[in-house]
């Protein structure tokens, strides 16, 4: 199998090392001997998501979001919600993530108008939800519990008829009032974890491979792999997270 992975706004959208979740996604194809392609689209690239399997976008600053804007409004973002929409997989990071909603609205009330792909809205508070961060995936993402790293002031508000990827275990989430963290929707996976989040998190890596997988070969079940090293990371940050009952999110 061939898997074609668009990287959306390399340039601008890469905070806290979220690129790294690139290459999570092309080892653990190519450790399993199937082919991975990888096409940057950095603002202002021409080029499409016709056929593309997985779109990754990384997590930004405020100024950084705004640089998007005029980007967004030359094609991509119609062609970004229309990928959506005809159930391409996406992993959207922080500020990436935010961008799929209706809009981002900064400290100082200026609003970004974003897709609105995906029923949400976030808005920044007065304080930046910063730190070591834990959740569990719903069963339709695998039901692992996913750690990684958080730092937003953005508020996210899902709506009615919109699921989170998983339920805080520690940590703030979506917006640190209604214990959601990211959203799920469609083929979207959306998530404010930064660290990149893949490497230490190999359930939920597989999981997304195998849903953008699934859209050009059918269901599909990955072999495991000896995850020695991404346990170990895992596990580390757990026990940072649960001194006490780490063993319990293993
Ligand atoms: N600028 C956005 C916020 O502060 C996103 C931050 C990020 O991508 N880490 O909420």
């Amino acid at each position: 199998m061939e898997l074609r992975i668009c990287h959306l706004y390399p340039d601008v959208l890469n905070l806290y090392g979220d690129g790294g979740n690139i290459r999570a996604l092309e080892n653990r194809l190519r450790w399993r001997g199937h082919d991975v392609t990888v096409t940057p689209l950095p603002l202002g690239a021409q080029g499409s998501f016709t056929d593309c399997d997985l779109i990754f976008i990384g997590g930004g600053q405020d100024f950084e979001q705004e640089l998007l804007l005029a980007d967004l409004a030359r094609g991509r973002g119609a062609a970004l919600k229309s990928a959506i929409a005809d159930g391409v997989s996406v992993l959207a990071v922080c500020g990436g993530y935010q961008m799929l909603g209706a809009y981002y609205q900064n400290q100082a009330g200026h609003r970004c108008g974003f897709l609105g792909a995906i029923d949400f809205y976030t808005e920044a508070g007065d304080k930046r939800m910063i730190g070591n961060f834990a959740f569990r995936c719903g069963a339709e993402s695998g039901g692992s519990a996913v750690v990684g790293f958080e730092n937003h002031s953005g508020r996210t508000r899902l709506g009615s008829g919109v699921s989170p990827l998983g339920q805080v275990l520690a940590g703030f989430g979506n917006n640190g009032a209604d214990g959601g963290e990211g959203v799920r929707f469609l083929n979207v996976f959306g998530t404010y974890s930064h660290g990149p989040v893949l490497p230490k998190n190999p359930v939920l890596c597989d999981q997304i491979l195998e849903t953008a997988l699934a859209r050009r070969y059918g269901a599909c079940t990955l072999a495991p792999l000896p995850d020695a090293e991404e346990r170990y990371a895992r596990a580390a940050a757990l026990r940072e997270l649960f001194p006490r009952n780490w063993r319990e999110y293993v």
